[in-house]
């Protein structure tokens, strides 16, 4: 495994980090023993830094990691959240932050979270997030339960604009740095660096459109976006190469980012996803899946409510 210091933190991560989203049935049905060896295979395989959301499967993702780390807690660098509850569920709150890490903390069977952040806050108030939700997250590193603050998003404009005004150490994008975008490094990296903030990729396979089995019926991607990841997949495919594999390698050659959190289900995602690291990309290869992506390439889906549309 490959390890990059993350902002400031003095924290190494792994480069490949393990989203436990999909712990939460968020693509397709898991059972609690799959994830558990999804868990341990990304232990055994170096992985240091998950991710997860008491969303996720309205809280079934953080109880199955939780009940996967038990006895493991203190090799792995845990991430949760807080602020976003349900699909339209959005609390940032000083005391609903207050009560939720609570019950995160019971369902990851711990007492501290390493990285605390604030869930997709292009759905909150800026002044809110600001003024409320940052300040309790420090009260809450004053009381030794979370070590280090962190915030969430879709839109890079807002969460800009919130680290430009309150101290964060962190910064989760996602499906903004991958084959089908290169945002994250355009509109977010400059400013990230010159602040010291570590730069945290989720959803280097754009949520599930770079894999074979595609993405979820859910997917807010415009159908363009969707057809471009499909013919990259294709072209892959066609070459014997493993698109999934391919898409996470693009993503580790990119410096800034100090992990790429994939969303990993089966020990079989973890051993391909690991694959990436010893898989080198051929340049022409990247250079035709460039071309098929073409049409589809940063082209972001609107997210947020109104307020913060201006934001960008
Ligand atoms: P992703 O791009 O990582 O894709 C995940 C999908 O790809 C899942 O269906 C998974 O089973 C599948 N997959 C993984 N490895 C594979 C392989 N080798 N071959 C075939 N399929 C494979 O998208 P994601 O899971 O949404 O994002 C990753 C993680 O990032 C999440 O689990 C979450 O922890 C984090 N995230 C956070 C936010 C936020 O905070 N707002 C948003 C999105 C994602």
């Amino acid at each position: 495994m490959e390890y990059r210091p993350l902002g400031k933190t003095g924290v190494q991560v792994s480069s490949i980090g393990f989203g436990a989203s999909p712990l939460g049935n968020e693509f397709r049905p898991v059972t609690a023993s799959e994830g558990e060896r999804a868990v341990d295979a990304a232990i055994d395989r170096g992985i240091n830094f998950f991710d997860v959301a008491p969303y996720y499967g309205r809280t079934l993702a953080e109880e199955r990691l939780g009940n996967a780390l038990a006895g493991k807690r203190a090799s792995v660098l845990l991430a949760t959240k807080c602020g976003r509850y349900d699909r339209e569920d959005f609390d940032f709150s000083a005391d609903r932050t207050y009560a939720s890490i609570e019950a995160s903390l019971l369902r990851l069977r711990t007492d501290y979270i390493d990285f605390y952040q604030v869930h997709d806050v292009e759905f909150g108030s800026v002044r809110q997030i600001v003024d409320e939700t940052i300040p309790a997250l420090q009260e809450l590193q004053r009381q030794g339960k979370v070590r280090f603050i962190g915030i969430t998003g879709y839109s890079l404009g807002v969460l800009r604009q919130i680290a430009s005004q309150a101290r964060v150490d962190t910064i989760l994008s996602y499906c903004r740095y991958n084959l089908l975008s290169d945002e994250l490094d355009r509109s977010l990296r400059p400013f990230a660096e010159s602040a010291g903030i570590g730069l945290i990729n989720a959803s280097p396979l754009h949520m599930g459109v770079l894999t074979v089995q595609g993405p979820p019926a859910w997917h807010p991607a415009a159908p363009e976006v969707l057809a471009a990841g499909k013919r990259a997949v294709d072209l892959l495919v066609q070459q014997r190469v493993d698109p999934s594999v391919f898409a996470l390698r693009y993503c580790l050659d990119y410096p800034n980012a100090a992990t790429n959190v994939v969303g990993m289900s089966s020990a079989e995602n973890v051993a391909a996803n690991c694959l990436a690291l010893e898989t080198p990309i051929d340049p022409g290869l990247l250079a035709a899946v460039h071309e098929a992506v073409a049409g589809g390439y940063n082209k972001p889906w609107p997210s947020g409510i109104p307020e913060n549309a201006a934001f960008g």
